[in-house]
């Protein structure tokens, strides 16, 4: 699933494409990508975006009339590809823009299942829609995080996953986040001391960093990941295999040696069935 390198990469890419000229044609829409329908799509049509921001994992795109937002969260399969006029695109996007000039903003999914989806809001209405979202992980501080994770106890890597906490995490970074603090997936969060705070502040900055200019430089997941997706290969510090364990709906990397003192974490969720 994209996350914040992901986003904020696109986020920068698409800002001079989708303001250069207005929208000609909003659509069409999967049925299912298409989250409202009031205001209608096509009143899209004629008003020119303002450029594009980014909540979280989400992107919007106000209208620079004020008006309309348009809002996109692509889940774990859906994509963004900008097309110039007569480029070939899709057969069938989830959704597409084309804008005066004949350039267009497409969104595929290739899953059976449509998860991702397009809102299109008064500003208002957005506000609304990204309310329960945490404060942004890029810029989160060490007395802000010590908050959070002193609030509830919970275990690192699904607090950090937790968009209403902070936002912009998902799975992969949370895996490369953990691993350059050196810190186990599974330590409860009221447990860490104040240095430990610190490392995990320092590692989800720096980590977030280092992934957006991987990927504003078109690098693929095998270059960016150093844990996430690589059971068995060496851990980069210390080159003991990388190891995995099954949580929640996840699958959790981390280095055995670096973040849990070599101990290998139990799979909970058939510890939970077992029980
Ligand atoms: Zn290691």
């Amino acid at each position: 699933m994209p996350e914040y390198p992901e986003m904020e990469a696109w986020r920068r890419q698409l800002g001079e494409p989708v303001s250069a000229f207005p929208v000609a044609k909003a659509g069409p829409a999967h049925i299912a990508t298409l989250k409202t329908f009031d205001p209608p799509l096509s009143a899209l049509e004629g008003r020119r975006f303002r450029g594009v921001e980014r909540r979280g994992k989400r992107l919007l795109f106000p209208t620079d009339d004020g008006e309309l937002v348009l809002l996109v969260h692509l889940m774990t399969s859906g994509r963004l590809k900008t097309l110039r006029a007569g480029d070939k695109g899709p057969k069938v996007p989830a959704f597409a823009l084309e804008f005066a000039g004949g350039s267009k903003l497409v969104l595929t999914e290739n899953a059976r299942r449509k998860r991702a989806g397009v809102w299109l809001l008064t500003p208002e209405a957005a506000k609304e829609e990204l309310a329960h979202l945490g404060p942004e992980a890029a810029e989160i501080d060490a007395p802000a995080l010590a908050a959070i994770l002193r609030s509830d106890g919970r275990r690192l890597h699904s607090l950090l996953r937790d968009q209403r906490a902070i936002a912009g995490i998902g799975r992969a970074w949370a895996n490369e986040i953990l691993h350059e603090a050196k810190l186990s997936p599974y330590a409860l969060s009221t447990e860490l001391d104040d240095a430990e705070v610190e490392r995990l502040r320092a590692a989800i900055g720096s980590e977030l960093a280092r992934g957006l200019e991987l990927r504003e430089h078109g690098a693929g997941d095998e270059r960016t990941y150093r844990v996430h997706d690589k059971l068995g290969q060496p851990c980069d510090v210390c080159e003991t295999p990388i190891a995995q364990v099954d949580f929640e709906e996840h699958t959790i990397y981390y280095c055995p040696e670096c973040q849990t003192g070599g101990r290998v974490l139990k799979d909970r969720r058939m510890s939970r069935l077992l029980r």
